[in-house]
This record gives structure tokens, C-alpha cells and sequence, in this order.
């Protein structure tokens, strides 16, 4: 599964910290989802994200690939 394009009511977000390189594009097109944090790496500002338009424009505009949705009640 891509899970950079999910489809469902809500989604769970997760940052990989080993892939994010800060280069802050998630903060600017998703700004109450995501910000940096004191060491430059994006965190996901909320558990549970139902915009999951706006979480799936995020993470298919990171450069990098380092932000994974999951749709809630995948089970997995
Ligand atoms: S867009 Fe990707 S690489 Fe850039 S700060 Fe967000 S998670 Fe990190």
C-alpha cells in the first residue's frame, strides 16, 4: 500500500526522523498537522487527522517520502 495516498475518514500520521531532512514543506502546506521540532524534524501535531485530504497533500509533497498514513481501524 502507498501510504502516502490513503483513502478513509481519518488517518494516523507518523514522521520517520531518520528521513525527514526539516525541509519544513509539511508545516507550510499542512501548518495545524505538522511542525518542526528543536532539532529541525517535522512531528505531527495531532494523534488522529480526519483531514486526510490535506495529511495525503503532505505526505506526497515531502521530498523525502518520511511521512506515512494509516487509516484508523486498518487493524494494522
Ligand atoms: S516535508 Fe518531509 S522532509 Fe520536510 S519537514 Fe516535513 S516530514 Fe520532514
Amino acid at each position: 500500500m502507498d501510504e502516502r495516498a490513503v483513502n478513509g475518514v481519518a488517518v494516523t500520521v507518523t514522521v520517520d526522523r531518520e528521513r525527514c531532512v526539516g525541509s519544513a514543506t509539511c508545516t507550510v502546506v499542512a501548518a495545524g498537522l505538522f511542525a518542526l521540532d528543536e532539532h529541525d524534524r517535522s512531528a505531527p501535531q495531532v494523534a488522529v487527522v480526519t483531514d486526510v485530504e490535506l495529511a495525503t497533500q503532505a505526505a506526497q509533497l515531502c521530498p523525502t517520502g518520511a511521512i506515512h498514513l494509516r487509516p484508523v481501524g486498518s487493524g494494522g
